[in-house]
């Protein structure tokens, strides 16, 4: 009937599209079951929305120089009623092909923002937090309005705040991408590229836009310690970036080796396993109160990182299950 052969023409259609330009492609059963897994997701979606079923859980940033936590990047998690907790991998991507991306982004950057307002109530040594910003939340909403709403709100310093963006970002970005970022650089927010070196990377947008930060990517560090492409690729980024007066961060940093040689090339921060997963706030908060470090250089090889605050509730891929 009509009305069954325009939504699977439609199917296919999309399909096409994404699979860039000048393409046709036929409708097969796979593709149904794709599209309707796709508009489950996107209706649940819209319900964790409406129900407030996102949590955000923190990553300990560590300052080489000193070994202590110097920043956390707010992760989100997805508390899907029935299924636990769901990493952004299987959800963000739904979030903006749906627009809901504005929404969910806005709240991210409240909820770091009351985080950190509640941790500097109580004592607990403010630490800077990023959140990950989408390239949509600068092209369909706005972000600094946001932005400033938030930190008005709640009343924090600006510097306590760092958007991580992505190259792609910068790239695709307009002048009022660029009108927007300088001005909240202007208040004092921090701004750093998330997973350098994977996107298109133009390297005139290091001048043109007002950036604090870059974060080598994890698929380098991953193998800076048994491929001599990336660890050259890693080394490229720290001198880089130093050239240009930015701080350098390592995501991803798993292993006593990939820090070694980190350290060993003057990089500024690490993030990863090695020190601590992504933590629930609570878990996190131990973690500062009890101001753990990473072990001095020389001891690296010879003790294990500090411990962490036991187990409770949440357990899930990455992330603490202690
Ligand atoms: P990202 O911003 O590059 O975040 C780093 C990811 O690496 C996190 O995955 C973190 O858990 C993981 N990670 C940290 N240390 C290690 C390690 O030592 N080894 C390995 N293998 N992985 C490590 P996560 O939390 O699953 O987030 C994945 C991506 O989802 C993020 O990558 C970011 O692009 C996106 N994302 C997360 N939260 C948000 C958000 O609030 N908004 C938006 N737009 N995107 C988000
Ligand atoms: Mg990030
Ligand atoms: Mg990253």
């Amino acid at each position: 009937d009509t009305e069954t052969l325009l939504k699977y023409a439609d199917t296919a259609m999309y399909q096409a599209k994404q699979g860039g330009r000048d393409a046709f492609q036929f409708v097969t059963s796979a593709m149904n079951a794709e599209v309707s897994h796709r508009r489950d997701l996107e209706t649940a979606l819209r319900q964790a929305v409406k129900n407030g079923e996102f949590v955000l859980h923190y990553q300990p940033k560590v300052q080489l120089a000193g070994g202590h936590v110097v920043g956390l990047e707010a992760l989100l998690r997805w508390d899907r009623p029935g299924y636990g907790l769901v990493p952004p991998s299987e959800f963000v991507y739904a979030l903006e092909e749906c627009g809901l991306i504005v929404e969910v982004g806005r709240w991210v950057i409240a909820a770091a923002c009351e985080q950190i307002r509640d941790w500097i109530r109580r004592g607990v040594n403010p630490v800077q937090v990023s959140v990950n910003v989408s390239p949509r939340q600068f092209l369909k909403g706005d972000l600094q309005g946001d932005v400033l709403l938030a930190l008005d709100t709640y009343e924090i310093p600006a510097h306590l705040l760092e958007l991580e963006l992505t190259e792609t970002l910068l790239t695709t970005g307009t002048d009022f991408t660029i009108t927007a970022l300088r001005n909240l650089k202007a208040v004092g927010v921090q701004i750093s590229i998330d997973d350098f070196g994977t996107g298109y990377s133009s390297l005139a947008y290091l001048r043109r836009f007002p950036i604090d930060k870059l974060k080598i990517d994890l698929s380098f560090i991953h193998e800076i310690t048994h491929s001599s492409d990336a660890a050259a690729i890693a080394l490229a980024i720290i001198q880089m970036g130093h050239s240009l007066n930015l701080e350098v961060i390592a995501e991803g940093v798993e292993t006593a080796s990939q820090l070694a040689y980190l350290r060993r090339h003057q990089c500024d921060q690490i993030q990863g396993y090695y020190f601590s997963p992504p933590l629930a706030a609570p878990r996190l908060e131990q973690l500062l109160l009890a101001g753990t470090r990473l072990p001095a250089p020389e001891r690296e090889s010879a003790v294990p990182p500090a411990p962490l605050p036991p187990a409770d509730d949440v357990a899930q891929a990455g992330d603490a299950t202690y």
